[in-house]
């Protein structure tokens, strides 16, 4: 599965948004959109504000953003669009969000076992993991409740892990988490309530099915 390599802040200068991808410098004054910054690409620093977006670049930016804070490539996350939507429990939108936040590597990012969910796809694919007691390296494995998911006692000394679990990120109501353990253990299937996102997850479904 491809992925991005380039520099990652561009990515939010993009979006105009703060993405979440580089892990503490995201909370603190190096951040590039806590001060003044452009969009990126040539014509970038000179580019003035669009006073009108057109309806179509509305849908796409809305698309990147959720996609690009989910670190997925465009296959990846449009997969995700066709399993949401050929279920018929609950909306559309919400089952492609459910299904990003039970990411294996999400679940690690929110517990705050990992600074970023990139690094957090670096710790499972070191196999750093076990999950209900075995060794699992698939970052996008979907959780379940009653799911388990540990640290290995040896990976626990990692600096990226020590790092994370001082950060400022609280987990969320759909998991508790074991600091002196390291272990995650998942109660329910995370809803729409649950995920502190301010996406408009509708354009996204929107943007797909045009
Ligand atoms: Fe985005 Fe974090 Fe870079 Fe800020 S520091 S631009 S939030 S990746």
């Amino acid at each position: 599965m491809g992925r991005y390599t380039g520099p990652v802040c561009r990515l939010c200068r993009r979006e105009k948004n703060k993405l979440y991808l580089k892990g503490a410098r995201c909370f603190g004054a190096k951040c590039p959109l806590e001060g003044n910054y452009h969009i990126p690409g040539m014509h970038g620093p000179k580019k003035r504000p669009r006073e009108k977006i057109s309806d179509y670049g509305l849908h796409l930016r809305e698309k990147q953003r959720v996609r690009r804070t989910y670190g997925m490539m465009e296959n990846q996350f449009k997969n995700y669009f066709v399993v949401a939507k050929n279920q018929r429990t609950i909306p559309t939108g919400d089952k492609l969000l459910e299904l990003l936040e039970r990411r294996l590597d999400n679940v690690l990012y929110r517990a705050s076992l990992a600074p970023s969910r990139t690094s957090a796809r670096q710790i499972i694919n070191h196999a750093h993991i076990r999950v209900n007691g075995k060794r699992l390296d698939i970052p996008s494995y979907i959780v379940k409740p009653g799911d388990s998911i540990e640290i290995k006692p040896k990976a626990r000394k990692i600096n990226l892990i020590e790092e994370a679990i001082k950060s400022p990120v609280t987990p969320p109501s759909w998991m508790t988490f074991d600091e002196k353990n390291f272990k995650v253990e998942i109660l329910r299937i995370p809803t729409i309530s649950d995920i502190d996102s301010t996406v408009n997850i509708q354009l996204v479904v929107e943007y797909y099915s045009r």
